[in-house]
Formats: structure tokens, sequence, C-alpha cells
């Protein structure tokens, strides 16, 4: 393919860089994408001990479609690359007295399951199925990718009778609350708030779509783990063209006058480029790569202390995933957003190996535990300590329902703080999932994927727009790629 849009520069390889790195080869540009570390994939990294793989962050891929899409863009095939398992029944939600509730994507075992857990809640099931439908298609045909500076702009575009649909000034438990009389079914349905930086009390009721996504388009896992995903989408953008440098640090983001010129390595080289795309963490590109003193101060996303345990024998008996929650969720989501470690710990369990056992050597398990956390600022002790407390807890909560390890079968034991996390991926204040999605940090007002100030950078990845997650942020890529071209004519 020839090379008419100009030199570009993405910096770093994560989902949301690979994507952009695409989408703009696709369009005739020239990039060069050069990664800090030895792997792309950023926060969806690989984990090789002993045998054992282990994807490092994101375990739950949903909305397949996006990837079907960014690989067409690619004038390639999704299924010829990644072959996707299904993981249903997809979620099971455990609560302190043993009560649980399983989600699936096959709607006569999802209404069985609501019938065993709150038969008055059936009618409600098939009311939010049908209303959360309209939304999510409405969101994604008219606002996700819709690229505005103003929030009335943006919402623009909506009839008066789809703007009332959108929900934005309801809570997310509030919108759950018009179809589920039980709390429990409303905690998980609402459960995903963790990831986005909120509790389900203060998060648009727009995000009912989120629940909505998985029953309807399934939960799954790329056969070989995440990181098979990652290593198709690298794999596709070297075969357009885009080059790709892993072990390059960029130390800085260069400037002549308005308009950026490049950017400095670690090794003090100089990679001049017309256009500059940071995939690192925004208020991590503001404040490293940029020495911005004064920025936007934005709300982030928890941090997250996360294991990667290799159980011989196999792992107790809990399906793929399992999301454990505490009794008083609405406390735990307090003093989470507080900055202070719930009493009652909410944690996520997962075994991929269940769905794939090419995961973990024979008669072994892959275990990853993931437990929200305060990010680093919000907690002044040593991180060894805090790791134990957690541990501890967890571990506590997990035999109190049957869940147990002997010590000489966890032939693996990894752990990764917050303060891991950033350094390795540079997430801002070690943040998990990057900028919140709070009412202030959505649409036009999060933060644009095209700089203020500097003429030529833009920002692609889970702090700019549309959001967090690996879907999102393969939109993302799409959404910067579209603005840069705008930007060219
Ligand atoms: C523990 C955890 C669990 C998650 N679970 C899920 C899930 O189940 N499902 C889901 O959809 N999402 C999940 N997410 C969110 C998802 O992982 C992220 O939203 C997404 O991967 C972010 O992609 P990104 O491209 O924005 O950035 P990143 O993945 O952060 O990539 C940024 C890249 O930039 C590189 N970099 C940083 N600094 C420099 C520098 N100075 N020079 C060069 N390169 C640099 C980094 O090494 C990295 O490769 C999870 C996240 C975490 C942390």
């Amino acid at each position: 393919m020839s090379s008419s849009g100009g030199r570009t520069i993405v910096v770093g390889a994560g989902l949301g860089g690979l994507s952009v790195a695409i989408h703009l080869r696709r369009a005739g540009f020239e990039v060069l994408v050069l990664e800090a570390n030895e792997r792309t994939g950023g926060r969806a990294g690989l984990l090789k001990v002993n045998g054992y793989r282990f994807d490092t962050g994101p375990s739950l891929l949903n909305y397949p479609w996006v990837f079907r899409d960014l690989f067409a863009a690619g004038s390639a095939r999704f299924e010829d690359r990644v072959h996707l398992l299904r993981v249903d029944p997809s979620i099971r939600f455990v609560w302190p007295d043993g009560q649980t509730f399983t989600l699936s994507g096959d709607l006569e075992r999802l209404r069985a399951e609501v019938e065993r857990v709150s038969p008055a809640d059936v009618a409600g099931l098939m009311a939010f199925l049908a209303d959360a439908e309209a939304k999510y298609n409405l969101a994604f045909q008219k606002l996700v990718l819709r690229d505005r500076e103003c929030v009335v702009r943006w919402f623009g575009v909506l009839t008066p009778r789809e703007l009332l649909r959108t929900a934005v000034w309801r809570s997310l438990d509030g919108e759950l609350g018009r179809f589920f009389h039980c709390a429990r079914l409303r905690e998980a349905l609402g459960a995903y708030a963790m990831y986005l930086g909120g509790s389900p009390w203060e998060l648009a009721g727009l995000f009912s779509i989120l629940p909505y996504g998985e029953l309807a388009y399934g939960l799954w896992l790329p056969a070989g783990g995440i990181y098979a995903l990652v290593a198709a989408v690298e794999g596709l953008a070297r075969e357009l063209g885009v080059r790709i440098e892993t072990g390059r640090r960029v130390h800085r983001i260069r400037a002549a006058g308005d308009r950026v010129e490049g950017v400095e390595c670690a090794e003090g080289e100089f990679e001049r480029a017309e256009l500059v795309v940071s995939n690192v963490d925004v208020p991590t590109t503001w404040t490293a790569l940029l020495g911005r003193t004064s920025t936007r101060r934005l709300r982030m996303t928890p941090g997250v202390i996360t294991w990667y345990w290799g159980v011989r024998g196999g792992a107790p008996a809990v399906p793929h995933h399992t999301i454990v929650l505490p009794a008083d969720s609405r406390r735990a989501y307090a003093q989470l957003m507080a900055g202070e470690l719930p009493d009652d710990l909410p944690f996520y369990i997962s075994v991929p190996s269940r769905t794939d056992p090419s995961l973990a050597p024979p008669q072994a398990d892959a275990m990853f535990v993931l437990v929200p956390c305060p990010r680093i600022s919000q907690y002044e002790g040593d991180w060894g300590a805090m790791v134990r407390e957690v541990r501890h807890r967890v571990e506590s909560r997990m035999a109190a329902h049957g869940w147990t390890i002997r010590p000489e079968a966890r032939e693996v034991d990894v752990v990764w703080t917050p303060e891991e996390w950033r350094d390795r991926f540079g997430l801002f204040d070690g943040s998990a999932f990057g900028a919140a999605h709070t009412r202030g940090q959505i649409g036009p007002l999060r933060p644009s994927n095209c700089d203020p100030l500097l003429r030529g950078l833009y920002y692609v990845g889970a702090s700019t727009r549309p959001g967090t997650g690996l879907p999102m942020v393969a939109l993302s890529g799409l959404m910067t790629a579209r603005r840069v071209l705008a930007d060219a004519h």
C-alpha cells in the first residue's frame, strides 16, 4: 500500500494503539508503533509460567462484532484468525449467604434462573431486555462513535423520544429498578459499574446496555486466551504494513510551536513525525510525556490487585467466571469510591482453563483473581501489607464457600499491585480501567481524542472516547482515525 497520509507515530501497542494503526494504515498513512514493553497488548498482556498461560488483564470478551468490523477494515475475516469459544452460562454471582444468580445468553435458561431467584421479576426481565435492546441500538447507531465537543450537539441527533430512552439522568440502579424488584438481581446486573469507576447509584442508566450486550451477543473466550486476539490484531497490523517496534519507550512528545514534531525515546533518539497518536493513558501522556503541570483533573477508576495462580489438580468448584459480592454492596462501593478498601470485599475469579484446557498443563487450572482496591495516591501504607491483608480476606471468603486450594497445589503464584500496573503500562495512579465513566466523563465530556493545544497530537484508548474495555478501545481506534482524516481535509 502506498503511504500518502504522512508519517505517524503511535505511542503504545495496546489494543487501542493497534486499532488506530490499522485504520490509519488503511487510509494510506505510514505508521510506526513504538511500544515500551517486549510484547504488544498492554493491559491485555500475557504471562507464561511453567506451562500456564495467563491473560494479565481482560478476561471477559463481549461485543465480538466490533472485532469482526476491525478485521473487515483490514480486509481480513475475523473468523479465519480467531476462534471464539462461547462461555455460557456466562457469569455466576455469589453472595455471602451462599445465594447465587447465574447469567446466560440463552433466554430460556436466563428466564428459569430469574424465576428461581425472584419469580416476581420474570415479566420485568422480558421488559428489560426489550428496553435495553432499544437503548443498545440507539447508543451504537447514534452516540458511541459520534465525536462532538458539546453535549447539546452530541445529543442533538436524537429525537425527544430517543433522548428519553437514554435515561442518562437516572441512575443505573434506578433504571434496573424500573424492571426488577429484587435488589440482588439489580446488584448482579449493575456489577459492571465497578469497572466503570462509579457505583450503580451514580452512573447513568444508559449503562444498562452493558449487561444487555452480554446477554444478547454472548460472552466469549478466544481459543488460546484473550492474548490470541491481541496476537491476531498485531498480525493483521503488520501484514498491512504497520511497523511495530517493541522495547522502545517514548520519553517525551516534542513540539515545535503549536505543532507536534515527533517523539524522543528513552535512549535519547528522536523520531520525527507529522502526527503522533498517544495510546498511553491520557493523564500519563499529559503529565509524563508532555510535562504539563496544570491539567484537567480526571476522576479515575479504582486500582486492582490481581493474582495469577496455577493450580495442580484443578481449581475449586467455580465456573469460568464468578463475581463474589459483599453483603452490603452500597457500602462497599461507597468505601471503594472514597479510596478505601471495602471491609467486605467484592472480587472476581476466573478459571479460563475451564473453557480452554490448553491454557494450563493437564490436570491443572489457570486461575485469575481480581480485587478492586484504592489507587496508589489513596493508600499510604506498604503494598506488601495490603496484598497480605487482601489475600487473607479473599481466601477466607473462598473457604466460606468451600473453595480451598492446598498450598502445595498452587505451583504458580504471581501477584500484581497497582504499582506494578502503573510501572508496566503507564496506568495513571495505578487506575486499572482509566478515566471513570461518570456523567461528567462520558461522550463529549470525556477527554477528547484530539489535543486542544498541539496540532497533530491525538489520543486513543481507555481514558479517551468512547471509553474503557476491549471493544471500546478498538472503537476508539476507529474514532481517532476518523478525527485525523477529518482534520486532514
Ligand atoms: C485487570 C484488568 C482487567 C480487565 N478486564 C477486562 C475485561 O474482562 N474485559 C474488557 O473488555 N476489558 C477489561 N479491562 C480493560 C481493558 O484491558 C482496557 O480497557 C484496554 O485493554 C485498554 O487498552 P488501551 O489500548 O487503552 O491501553 P493499554 O492496554 O494500557 O496500552 C497502552 C500501551 O502503551 C504502552 N506504553 C505506556 N507508556 C509508554 C511509553 N512511554 N512509550 C511506549 N509505550 C508505552 C504500554 O506498555 C501499553 O502497551 C481490564 C483491565 C484490567 C487492568
